[in-house]
């Protein structure tokens, strides 16, 4: 009995207080400058009763106040992580509209940008550089990094297949222009595949044996720029320059898309290792496939020499 009538007791003064506490809300609301400056510029909704639009309002305000004190997007406390807030009224109604904040817009931008740049055994400083970060401190370094932008904003994958031939010693940011490439490119929406050639040619010939050959081939042979990182380096077989290189510039010719190189070597040099099949003696079948090879490499690059310190520090 006594439980009963203190249980109905608790329950008054909860309501009682609720009604208060809903009446402050309420003044919260309507004093929360954003819903101030909205009510200002629509008074027909000013003057709608305050039921139909105080849950809107409310759901409004509570979720802008967490963009007003942004923790960052990992931290947002909103309903739809990354999505603000915004209304609008239609015949006195307010109406309560999600979009993506500048946070959510740019992290998916940066998805979006960094599906679209594919590798292979390639270091992330690599695939950080940017043209912003070149430093033209070497004359060839200048005409370099302007051949890589000239053909970062104008490559037509699919109707044009130059691409470049970037050769030079050791350490003077071969590679790191092509990940300047890649990003550039990727702004451009054009997907871009940057492969160190001597582990990319290792895997294939360990593939052989698990029989996944033609399914790695054909992610290669068909990705908008394909970037061959440090060919020269590798150890060539006949198989690996025929039925792997061979093969893939056959389809990227046909294709019309376009390949880009980074090499110790330039194209006389690559010829030479590319004759070289560990047979001992080069063997005239060694010379004439190399130089087919390389007839197709040297008709679709413009070749360009870079020089200047090595940036490897050591
Ligand atoms: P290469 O391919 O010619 O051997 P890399 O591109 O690997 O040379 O560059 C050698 C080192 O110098 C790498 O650590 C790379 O990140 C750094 N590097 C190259 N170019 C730049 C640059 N413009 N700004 C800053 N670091 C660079
Ligand atoms: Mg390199």
């Amino acid at each position: 009995m006594m439980d009963s009538i203190k249980t109905s007791l608790d329950q008054f003064m909860k309501n009682k207080n609720w009604h208060s506490r809903y009446e402050k809300l309420q003044r919260e609301v309507l004093d929360y400058s954003r819903v101030r400056a909205f009510l200002a510029s629509h008074p027909e909704v000013k003057e709608a009763p305050a039921e139909k639009n105080i849950n809107k309002l409310f759901e409004y305000k509570r979720e802008r106040e967490h963009c007003d004190a942004c923790p960052g997007l990992a931290e947002c406390p909103n309903i739809m992580q990354g999505y603000q807030p915004e209304i609008s009224a239609a015949d006195g109604l307010v109406e309560l509209h999600y979009h993506p904040c500048r946070l959510k817009q740019k992290a998916d931008e940066r998805k979006r940008h960094q599906s679209l740049i594919k590798s292979l055994y390639i270091p992330q400083e690599i695939l950080n550089a940017t043209f912003d970060d070149i430093e033209q401190d070497h004359a060839s370094r200048l005409s370099a990094s302007n051949a890589a932008l000239e053909f970062a904003i104008q490559a037509r994958p699919g109707e044009d297949s130059i691409g470049l031939y970037f050769h030079g010693p050791f350490g003077v940011g071969k590679t790191y222009m092509m990940g300047a490439i890649a990003n550039e490119l990727a702004e451009r929406r054009i997907s871009s595949m940057i492969v160190y050639v001597p582990d990319f040619f290792r895997e294939m010939k360990q593939s052989i044996s698990d029989g996944s050959v033609q399914e790695k081939l054909d992610n290669v042979k068909n990705i908008d720029v394909l970037i061959l990182d440090d060919i020269g380096a590798e150890t060539i077989s006949p198989w690996v320059r025929d039925d792997v290189l061979g093969v893939i510039l056959q389809h990227r010719m046909m294709e019309k898309l376009p390949t880009l190189y980074t090499s110790n070597f330039d194209y006389e040099e690559l010829e030479a290792h590319l004759a070289s099949s560990q047979r001992g003696a080069v063997e005239k079948i060694d010379e004439t496939k190399a130089k087919r090879i390389m007839e197709r490499v040297k008709h679709l690059t413009s070749p360009v020499f870079i020089d200047g310190k090595n940036r490897r520090g050591r």
